[in-house]
């Protein structure tokens, strides 16, 4: 399977822009962020047609699969791309994803580690938080991130438009092979939730935070009826 080798050109569509509003809006710490926009990357319609980008690609060492988040915008994280060692982050690290809810997204930014609770709807794994609290848990579906529990959407209008969206965003993330297990989906689907994967390895989980680093935020608008 093929590496992707996305083409870096700066992204000027319409919905990057209203994305960009919309992260704007948000008032995140801007030093998070790349000062430039040439590593963000639109994958609507229009923006991964005209690159040609598959839908599913490997990275890192050993090759694991990931899916690119189509429908989605990235902005670029002000992130090191080599670890402690000395590895080279961006193509020997697995990729992942992993849903926020908005009011999560600024303290992830500051600290540059995943750390929130796990969620779960599952009434006997509440009663371990303490011990849940200290695994980070990433997908490498982009589909489960953006479940409800994990990527609570929010109401956003559009001043400059006039358009309201629903509005929700996922932490694009690096993690390091072999730091982490592969567990099963824990929101009760009884239907397959990726075609690109088995329920059964839709959770990763480390117990290491340095592990897993957000590299990217990944905003998506949905046009809600006027
Ligand atoms: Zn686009």
């Amino acid at each position: 399977m093929a590496t992707y080798r996305a083409a870096i050109a700066n992204v000027d569509c319409q919905y990057y822009r209203a994305c960009r509003r919309f992260l704007q809006s948000l008032k995140l710490p801007e030093d998070a962020f790349r000062s430039d926009t040439k590593f963000d990357m639109c994958f609507c319609t229009t923006c991964r047609d005209s690159r040609g980008d598959l839908p599913v690609y490997t990275r890192g060492r050993p090759p694991k699969l990931y899916t690119l988040p189509f429908g989605w915008v990235r902005f670029a994280l002000n992130v090191l791309t080599t670890d402690a060692k000395g590895v080279k982050i961006d193509s020997d690290y697995h990729r992942a994803f992993r849903g926020v809810h908005p009011n999560g997204v600024f303290e992830i930014l500051q600290s540059r580690r995943l750390f929130s609770p796990v969620v779960t709807t599952n009434l006997e794994e509440e009663k371990q938080n303490s011990e849940k609290a200290k695994k980070t848990c990433v997908t490498p579906s982009i589909r489960y991130a953006t479940q409800d529990i994990y990527s609570v959407p929010e109401w956003w209008n559009d001043n400059e438009t006039g358009v309201s969206y629903e509005a929700r965003m996922v932490f694009q993330v690096w993690i390091r092979p072999g730091s982490y297990t592969i567990g099963p989906q824990t929101i009760g689907a009884n239907y397959k939730v990726d075609r690109h994967f088995t329920n059964d390895e839709l959770v990763w989980t480390t117990t290491n935070q340095d592990d897993v680093i957000p590299y990217g935020l990944l905003i998506q608008l949905t046009a809600l009826p006027s």
